[in-house]
């Protein structure tokens, strides 16, 4: 029997069915106006893999899925400074309901590629208006809400159970609050069931109270009491639902119904990605269709989040996710190996010995979701001695739960003609021992996409995988700390180009034909980072490594990060000195002669033509032109390979490059040296895309984060500016 983490009593508890073999279940589901993200997906796998036990156990298991749309979307987007996406399919006249569906349909687009169970419902809660109003109705009728200024606020006080799920009584509760002071509520830990439309609104609905909309957590409480009744067994959801979300949901059906509304209360922990917190703005929010477009099988996701347990935050790396696709394919081959081993065995009965396997395995998944311990478990059991119909049995028997679609694993690729011929040749090449002509043969099925693999005397010929095809095409890195180092190597150019590339091909391509233009016959490399693009960057930037002996890509998998993108390509420099570029920039002339030039000076550390100054370590101003300067932008920065040992590589957990240029050269200034600038250098800057394309609220959000971690760092450090005392800057820092 399946036992689970209950948030709610603080234990594992064993699920026991309000109706005996029957499971009722509601999971929060996703907000409809923007993608569901991987992290999303977790909680939504955590879910089904709960339904997969229940039914794998042999009940019936029925869930609830919302989805969350209109309501507060215009509020919440107007608090967020507005959604491009959204305004711009507004402005087009589109519907919310129309933009609802789309974003609709991509979530269950993603669900199926992750093989979730589609939910029986998917209520929409712009279809329960009434349901909800009927609610509030009750709970105005029995003393739970008051009216105020049109609102209708639910009182919290008379509920005494309030905090029981969060365990949020005092203190922290009002913290959570605090953000929205409504001096309509009576106590400050009231929350809205139903909000007054404001002028202008036009998502709206008529209540007894005038017109207005539905607070959030209404709908949750409405459409699972329609669809599951007043007391129901499991409700499911993400952390960050507990407070308010699920303490607010069971005092409004709890001091509607009287009794208790749900008995298990289930919450998947976070996901980070790349060690952070998923942000649009740090370029780290991964969607199943971004894993997609790179080659992975969405199933390796679903693999990934196997290997950690529910309750467990989980880091997402693009390392861990090739590792999960490798594993997966992995159990696939050896199904294929044993189905064919296992052939024509006839009536199979698992023997004691898988008996003992499958019990192992199920105490393990009933054991508060142990996946991790799971798969140990049938790993081993894919090593050991088992006769093959067993495994076979045992795999496909497991994949219940898995849910890695296991099953569709054939007993025959579909391989073409010419491989099927080649194969042959190939076995009779090995058998005559003529192994170097057999190696060439294998070659060219390989060619040809496929994956040769030879088991015993047999061989096996399966299709390559997205993934293997993709990494044939041209290796890449998924870290920098996968990159080694060749900055103790001795210089092999007089000068590194460095271009840390992300989309916008043709930027990247003007950047880097300026640069072979007018670099001529010295000795030059230029390294560009392919920093995860999916523009047609990577294929533009391999067809000029081919062309141009000085051209060296790397590749990422995924956006890395500026800095460590950067530092990738910091890295792998030999050349004597590095000029750092960006792609908006256009070099039009002779660098590199007054770059060595004022190189050539030890007390200059950073050369560039676009420094800034700062008065007060707030406000960086490029009223620089010629000499001393406390930064150097980006665009274009200079400096000698030999420094970076004493000075080190980029901070990494600056993933967006704003600030980042200022807090490398204060690196370089903490280390002794000079920045120093001549705007005379020829080089023409662009339109900074990268910039111009964000958000007004992310480039608020990006701008501060950065310049938060740049302060943190040299804040207290004024002796670094070029000159603090003629400046009046020595108030307010510690010293
Ligand atoms: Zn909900």
């Amino acid at each position: 029997m399946l036992s689970i983490y209950n948030t709610l009593t603080k234990n594992v508890e064993e699920i026991r069915p309000i109706t005996p073999g029957r499971v009722t279940m509601y999971t929060c589901g996703p907000t409809v106006y923007r993608y569901a993200h991987i992290g999303n997906l977790r909680t939504y796998l955590m879910a089904d893999w709960i339904r997969r036990i229940l039914e794998a156990d042999g009940n019936e298991v029925y869930h609830i899925k919302n989805i969350t749309d209109v309501g507060h979307m215009r509020q919440e987007l107007a608090e967020a400074g507005g959604d491009k996406m959204i305004m711009a399919a507004l402005a087009e006249g589109k519907s919310l309901q129309e933009i609802g569906e789309f974003y609709a349909e991509w979530f269950w687009k993603d669900e199926e590629r992750t093989n979730i169970k589609p939910a029986h419902v998917f209520p929409w809660a712009s279809h329960h208006i009434p349901e909800m109003l009927e609610m509030v109705t009750t709970l105005m009728g029995n003393g739970g809400a008051y009216e105020a200024g049109g609102n209708i606020y639910f009182d919290v006080n008379s509920f005494p159970e309030y905090g029981k799920l969060s365990r949020n009584f005092g203190g922290d509760l009002l913290e959570g609050v605090r953000a929205e002071a409504d001096p309509l509520k009576r106590d400050p830990r009231d929350f809205t069931l139903w909000k007054a439309a404001e002028p202008g609104r036009d998502v709206k609905w008529d209540s007894p109270w005038g017109e207005g909309f539905p607070g959030w957590h209404i709908e949750c409480s409405a459409m699972a009491h329609k669809y599951l009744g007043e007391h129901f067994d499991i409700h499911t959801g993400g952390v960050d639902n507990v407070f308010p979300h699920h303490e607010d949901e069971i005092a409004q059906s709890e001091g509607t119904f009287g009794h208790r509304h749900v008995n298990y209360w289930v919450h998947g922990q976070h996901l980070l990605a790349d060690g952070a917190k998923m942000a649009k703005s740090a370029g780290n929010v991964f969607l199943v269709e971004d894993l997609a477009t790179r080659g992975f099988d969405p199933l390796a996701f679903r693999y990934l989040c196997m290997t950690v347990r529910y309750r467990h935050r989980m880091n997402f790396t693009f390392t861990s996710l090739k590792a999960a696709e490798k594993a997966l394919t992995g159990l696939r081959n050896r199904l294929w190996v044993w189905r064919n081993a296992a052939a024509g065995a006839g009536q199979h009965v698992l023997s004691n010995d898988g008996k003992t396997w499958s019990a192992r395995f199920w105490d393990a998944v009933h054991n508060d979701l142990d996946l991790p311990t799971a798969l140990a478990i049938t790993w081993e059991m894919s090593r050991s001695e088992l006769a093959p119909a067993d495994k076979v049995e045992l795999l496909l028997d497991f994949d219940r739960v898995f849910g890695l679609d296991l099953d569709k694993v054939p007993m025959q690729y579909e391989i073409g003609p010419t491989t099927s011929a080649a194969i042959d040749r190939r076995a009779a090449l090995r058998e005559q021992s003529a192994y170097s002509d057999a190696d060439a043969m294998r070659e060219e099925v390989i060619a040809n996409g496929m994956v040769v693999e030879d088991i015993g005397t047999a061989t096996r010929v399966r299709p390559q995988t997205m993934l293997e095809l993709q990494s044939a095409r041209w290796p890449s890195v998924s870290a920098s700390r996968e990159v080694p180092s060749l900055l103790d190597q001795p210089d092999l150019y007089e000068f590194t180009f460095l271009l840390n590339a992300y989309d916008y091909v043709d930027d990247v391509r003007r950047c880097v034909e300026a640069v072979l233009r007018h670099t001529g016959g010295a000795s030059v490399e230029m390294i560009v980072v392919d920093n995860g693009s999916t523009d047609g960057t990577a294929e533009y930037l391999e067809q000029a490594q081919a062309e141009h002996a000085k051209v060296k890509v790397i590749h990422c998998d995924h956006v890395v990060g500026d800095a460590a993108g950067k530092n990738i390509g910091l890295k792998q420099a030999r050349g004597k000195y590095i000029i750092l570029l960006d792609a908006s920039t256009e070099v039009v002339g002779d660098v590199m002669s007054p770059v060595a030039e004022h190189l050539a000076d030890g007390t200059v550390g950073v050369f560039g033509p676009f420094g800034l100054t700062t008065d007060d370590m707030q406000h960086f101003h490029e009223e620089v032109d010629r000499g001393d300067a406390d930064a150097m932008q980006a665009y274009c920065m200079a400096f000698r390979r030999a420094d970076l040992e004493s000075v080190g590589l980029m901070h990494e957990s600056f993933r967006f490059y704003r600030n980042l240029d200022i807090d490398y050269c204060f690196q370089f200034k903490d280390a002794g040296y000079r920045v120093v600038c001549d705007s005379s250098l020829p080089l023409v800057r662009h339109e900074h895309r990268q910039w111009e394309e964000l958000e007004e609220n992310q480039r608020d959000e990006l701008s501060r984060k950065n310049f938060g971690r740049f302060l943190k760092r040299w804040g207290n450090r004024p002796d670094l500016l070029i000159n603090p005392a003629a400046r009046g800057f020595d108030t307010g820092f510690r010293h």
